[in-house]
């Protein structure tokens, strides 16, 4: 990162101005070709598979399940913590059914909401061990029957861990995906449905890591820093500011 070389400081007008022509240029992609540059263009920053790409350590299917469960609301190097010694006491949805949930609580505290993540911890096990014979289902619909997955969490799941299609959509990737022009969805839901059509099935996963940690790491939700990012020549929002980002319009040409 950092080829793109520091902008000099610029006034709003010139900040207008430049916004405007990136919009400009932005409007001449379609959205399919939109996806296809920052997809490639991100995995020059951040290459590697969506199995490659996740910071939760896990070894297999329900541990990351376990890990994506506790991730919320938390840091996955906080998740990663707590997650070696819950995996050694509870090894086996079987056995985290059984788990007492006091000690459970204890070990997962440091996630924050504990009570929650470890009741659906349980509860999850218990429907994973009774309903699917204590391997995690490869079906959107079964993840989701499951107590405390949602589809974010199910397309974890299918992408990093089975290596199937799936778009998890969290915050970063919310933000990213209007900034960058490529929807005005503003739910999940709705977001996930939108872009999945832009890329191949396989490359999903891989786009959402690509974006989160882009998110995290330059395109910032308070202070998004445009002046290194590789995709600022073609975003619409380059040179946003926290006052400005609710003025910017989405630029991308439809192609529906
Ligand atoms: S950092 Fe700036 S240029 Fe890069 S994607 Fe975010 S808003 Fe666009």
């Amino acid at each position: 990162m950092g080829s793109i070389p520091k902008k000099s400081a610029k006034s709003h007008s010139e900040e207008s101005s430049e916004r405007s022509s990136n919009q400009k240029k932005n409007a001449n992609y379609s959205r399919e070709r939109l996806a296809r540059i920052i997809f490639e263009r991100l995995g020059k920053e951040y290459p590697g598979s969506a199995s490659s790409l996740c910071a939760l350590q896990h070894k297999n299917p329900f541990q990351l399940l376990v890990a994506t469960i506790l991730s919320a609301q938390c840091t996955d190097e906080r998740v990663n913590q707590v997650t070696p010694l819950l995996f050694a006491e509870y090894p086996t949805p079987a056995l985290l059914a059984k788990a007492d949930p006091s000690r459970l609580e204890e070990i997962v505290r440091p996630t924050g909401f504990y009570r929650s993540k470890s009741g659906n911890l349980i509860a999850m096990a218990e429907a994973v061990t009774t309903n699917f014979k204590g391997k995690i289902p490869k079906q959107m619909d079964d993840l989701v029957s499951l107590p405390g997955v949602g589809r974010k969490t199910a397309n974890v799941i299918l992408s990093v861990a089975y290596n199937l299609p799936g778009l998890p959509v969290d915050t970063h990737v919310q933000r990213l995906t209007k900034r960058m022009g490529l929807t005005t969805e503003t739910t999940p839901d709705k977001i996930e449905m939108d872009i999945s059509p832009l890329l191949k099935p396989e490359e999903l996963g891989a786009f959402s890591l690509r974006l989160i940690l882009h998110g995290r790491k330059v395109c910032k939700a308070r202070k998004p820093l445009c002046d290194i990012c590789p995709l600022a020549d073609i975003c619409p929002s380059s040179g946003i500011t926290v006052e400005t980002a609710a003025e910017i319009k989405v630029g991308a040409k439809s192609s529906k």
